[in-house]
């Protein structure tokens, strides 16, 4: 098992140099991983794995990369699977010989992959299964992504059936687990990085060793600096195809080479911290220079056109939003001057009122359709707020200052009003005037304020303290709304008999990879919205609570169904409190207890946003912190990292 110590990527690999990885190998390497809690424990498991496909087969690495992260091609591709629950089932009961019935019956009490499982334990294989390699996996999943059309269900159901009867009982679980969508081991992106980033440092002296030569191994600061480099390098270029194979041709020093930032394809975006009011944050950018910006009401859109004139429009979660804008396709190349052949822009999309010129609220934006939308059919005008530029006519800005990437975007942008600003900007450190033009933001219908250092870089993928946000309902209660992950879920009373009443939410720990518990929303819902969650909900359902859950398991407090962390939801609550029952946070502010929000709505649905983009539990613990300053009226330190 490859999380043992003294792992020898050769000895203890069960696959021989040149040999394609079997599946089973990924299979165990999964089954360890989640059935581990410790965070060093599934590194160091995953990175023994990837050592022995860096020597023995290191064509195989992106495709163990991205079964791993239960991926099949980076998000901004949008190739998705399209396998729901029904081909699953009906592809079980191929293979196992139930009935589609007694399948949904079995999976009352357990996950359709444990049945699954179960059955490849019991029953005789008539024919002897030609042995899955994670090639021919991969393989199977990217062509189930092509198949389309009236007969492609029935594809569907026979490449699963396929896959499954040449599947050992350990295979067929996690293939089932990953056709659902629902395989949730505990690996989370940045520690896979991290297990990468530790496998090519490990295996330059796994190599030295293989070959008669002194063997040295990585010291700690050399590990730290490799996971470094990695990091950066994906934050730029996050493409694991690209950044492996440069990874296996040239070491980690070819990575950063190969990977850098460029047109078409998306980084993640630069992120701002909450702030409760302009002295604290007037305490806290001490003489640096800054200045503040209109927080618009939209959604973000980073604008790519290269050399070639292919423009591209990406959502905050990289994801790609070009066929829901055919009017900003339309009109962007008339707002960059000429000689501008390539660019990457940071920007806003708002719902505009035509008529009235001005800004509509978010809600109507999100009326808008998302995919293939054709010009002719846009009801919902939009305005285009750029506020950032990150790369032009081919050279990266993204170490330059922001003033200096500003200065930049206005020379050569052309501004129009309705279709496409620079976002209204405010270069002054006076307490006063920062209210004024917070006051004149909230008028013209914006969410507040960005107050952003004038000499900082862009910091890709960074919630930074070199970025602000000053919202207007800061000033009330709890500072900032907050996004939760849904974990569970409790069936309704009364008017809500039917549907699922209320939800356990729970925010990210980025540094543990767990979903601590918030507190139960039961508040914000419309009638459909009851419905519609329902459905939704359904779907998410695991037979036990998921490792990574820190939840009191309270009666009361306990959910009648566990969700696999998908759904993302904006809530604000009255305030924040020391918790006997809630988990985030657990142990900062008082040993043993968390920090729950107190009366909590729903504000809306953040489909832009993965469960690790949600709220962190250290963030929690500071905006508990700002409102007791807030409350004893002090103006001790704002929120930190
Ligand atoms: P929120 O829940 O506030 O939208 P978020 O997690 O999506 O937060 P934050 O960094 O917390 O992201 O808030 C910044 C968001 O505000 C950006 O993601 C962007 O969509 C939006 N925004 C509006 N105007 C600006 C601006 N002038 N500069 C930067 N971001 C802006």
């Amino acid at each position: 098992y490859p999380n043992k110590e003294n792992y020898h990527p050769i000895k203890d690999a069960i696959w021989g140099m040149g040999e394609k990885t079997p599946y089973l190998a990924l299979a165990k390497t999964f089954d360890i991983i989640d059935e581990t809690s410790s965070r060093l424990a599934i590194i160091k498991t995953a990175c023994n794995f990837f050592r022995s496909v860096i020597l023995l087969s290191p064509e195989d690495l992106p495709k163990c990369l991205y079964l791993s992260l239960n991926k099949i091609a980076p998000a901004w591709e949008g190739i998705e699977l399209g396998v729901g629950p029904t081909i699953i089932e009906k592809a079980v009961a191929e293979t196992t010989g139930l009935q589609v019935a007694v399948i949904k019956k079995l999976c009352k009490d357990q996950g359709i992959s444990e049945v699954v499982m179960e059955r490849r334990r019991t029953v005789a294989t008539l024919k002897a299964p030609v042995p899955l390699t994670v090639d021919k996996v991969f393989q199977r999943f990217k062509d189930m992504s092509k198949v389309s059309g009236s007969g492609g269900q029935a594809e569907k159901v026979t490449i699963i059936g396929k896959m499954l009867a040449d599947s050992k009982p350990l295979e067929a679980k996690f293939i089932v687990r990953a056709l659902s969508g629902k395989m949730a081991i505990g690996l989370a992106e940045s520690s896979a990085l991290v297990a990468l980033a530790h496998a090519a440092a490990l295996s330059v002296a796994d190599k030295d060793e293989i070959a008669g030569r002194k063997a040295v191994k990585p010291s700690p600061e050399k590990l730290e600096a490799a996971v470094k480099l990695l990091k950066k390098a994906y934050n730029e270029f996050p493409n694991y195809d690209v950044l492996t194979s440069a990874l296996v041709e040239g070491g980690l020093e070819a990575v950063t080479a190969a990977c850098h930032i460029r047109p078409c394809i998306p980084v993640k975006p630069m992120l701002a911290h909450p702030s409760k009011g302009i002295d604290l944050l007037l305490a806290k950018l001490g003489d640096q220079e800054f200045v503040s910006e209109y927080k618009y009401d939209g959604e973000r859109a980073q604008i790519h056109r290269a050399d070639n004139g292919k423009i591209m429009i990406y959502s905050r979660n990289q994801e790609d939003h070009t066929g829901k804008y055919p009017d900003i396709m339309n009109r962007l190349p008339n707002h960059a001057k000429p000689g501008v052949t390539s660019f990457i822009m940071d920007s806003e999309v708002v719902a505009w009122d035509v008529a009235e010129k001005h800004i509509l609220p978010f809600q109507v934006l999100s009326t808008r359709k998302r995919k293939n939308v054709i010009t002719s059919d846009v009801t919902v005008q939009v305005c285009l707020y750029a506020f950032d530029l990150l790369l032009l006519n081919g050279e990266p800005l993204i170490s330059k200052p922001l003033h200096e990437r500003q200065a930049l975007l206005r020379e050569n942008f052309v501004p129009s009003e309705g279709e496409f600003m620079f976002a209204t900007s405010l270069a002054s450190s006076d307490a006063e005037d920062i209210q004024t033009f917070m006051n004149e933001a909230i008028q013209n219908r914006c969410e507040g304020l960005m107050v952003k250092a004038s000499h900082a870089p862009y910091e890709i993928d960074k919630r930074s303290n070199k970025w602000f946000k000053l919202k207007k309902d800061y000033l009330d209660t709890v500072g900032d709304s907050v996004d939760v992950v849904v974990i569970g879920a409790f069936h309704g009373k009364g008017k809500r008999v039917g549907t699922y009443g209320s939800y356990l939410c729970a925010v990210y720990n980025t540094k543990a990879e767990t979903f601590e518990s918030l507190c139960k929303l039961a508040t914000g819902f419309s009638d459909q919205q009851l419905q519609d969650f329902t459905e939704q909900v359904n779907e998410l359902r695991i037979p036990k609570m998921h490792k990574d859950y820190r939840v009191s398991l309270q009666p009361k407090e306990t959910p009648d169904v566990w969700l696999t962390p998908k759904l993302v939801w904006e809530i604000k609550g009255a305030d924040l409190s020391i918790s006997p029952v809630h988990m985030a946070g657990v142990g900062i502010e008082d040993p043993g207890k968390g920090i729950s929000l107190r009366f909590p709505r729903l504000l809306r649905v953040r489909p832009d946003k993965k469960p690790e983009d949600a709220t962190d539990g250290l963030q929690i613990v500071n905006l508990y912190r700002q409102q007791a300053t807030v409350q004893k009226g002090s103006k001790a330190d704002d929120d930190e990292d």
